[in-house]
């Protein structure tokens, strides 16, 4: 059993409070709440994340999620796409809480968008559609380009998730990785990725999750050019030959 709407409502305000991060209107609660119960209905007969239990998924998905969709928020950000958005992390949390931003979650995983579809129309989050494709596939489309910023979590190395993500982000628009306490190694690492690709590591943000001893990191990167029209690459040449 999730936790009741009052159970709930009260958490989530503790950890806001305690993680400094915004006390969220009644709407966007109820949105997340739907989010969660949902999650933990379906994660009963169907594999869709690691983690589990009320209060893992109220820590690591959604105060996590809740500061990727600030930082959206203070970049101004219209439109997003979350690239290999899973069971819909962050884009679920993202489009809860920020109404007038466009969400769009991409998944290669059919079955994760048809379930993130039912999610978003079940919680009434009318600012949120799923495409189920391969990023390295869909960056070739008519998605290329038109974003003003694209997140991910949990897909890849930074390096990698540079080529696959920037070619969805406008001239001048954001990419934003969420990473653990190997941030600042990957973002060493990818510095060359980022040069091919035309970014510019603009900030490098550590946060804490309330409860939580893990270090997380928001990697932020403006977009100064346009990306080749080779890249994204196929798969295979993206991991055994990354930039
Ligand atoms: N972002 C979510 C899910 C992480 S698991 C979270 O943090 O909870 C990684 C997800 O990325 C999987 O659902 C997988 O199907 C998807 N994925 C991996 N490579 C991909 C690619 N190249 N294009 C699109 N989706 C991809």
């Amino acid at each position: 059993m999730f936790y009741t709407k009052e159970e709930f409502e009260k958490e989530l305000c503790d950890i806001c409070r305690r993680g400094e991060l915004p006390q969220y209107s009644v709407e966007s609660v109820q949105k997340l709440y739907t989010i969660c119960e949902m999650l933990d209905e379906r994660s009963k007969s169907f594999n869709l994340t690691a983690i589990t239990g009320p209060w893992a998924v109220m820590r690591k998905h959604i105060a996590d999620c809740l500061y990727f969709a600030e930082m959206l928020r203070g970049e101004g950000a219209k439109s997003l796409i979350d690239v290999g958005s899973g069971a819909g992390f962050p884009s679920l949390p993202t489009a809860a809480v920020l109404p007038d931003t466009a969400v769009t979650a991409l998944d290669s995983t059919a079955k994760k968008v048809a379930y993130m579809k039912e999610c978003a129309a079940a919680a009434g989050i009318s600012n949120f559609d799923g495409i189920a494709g391969r990023a390295e596939e869909a960056a070739h489309t008519a998605l290329r380009e038109s974003f003003d910023a694209a997140g991910a979590r949990a897909v890849a190395s930074l390096r990698v998730l540079l080529e696959l993500c920037t070619p969805f982000v406008r001239v001048g628009g954001t990419f934003i990785a969420m990473k653990g306490a190997a941030a600042l190694e990957e973002a060493e690492e990818a510095k060359s990725a980022a040069k091919v690709l035309g970014c510019e590591l603009a900030e490098c943000r550590q946060y804490f999750i309330p409860d939580l001893e893990e270090k997380r990191f928001l990697l932020i990167y403006r977009k100064i050019s346009p990306v080749k029209a080779i890249h994204p690459r196929n798969y295979s040449q993206i991991t055994k030959k990354p930039l």
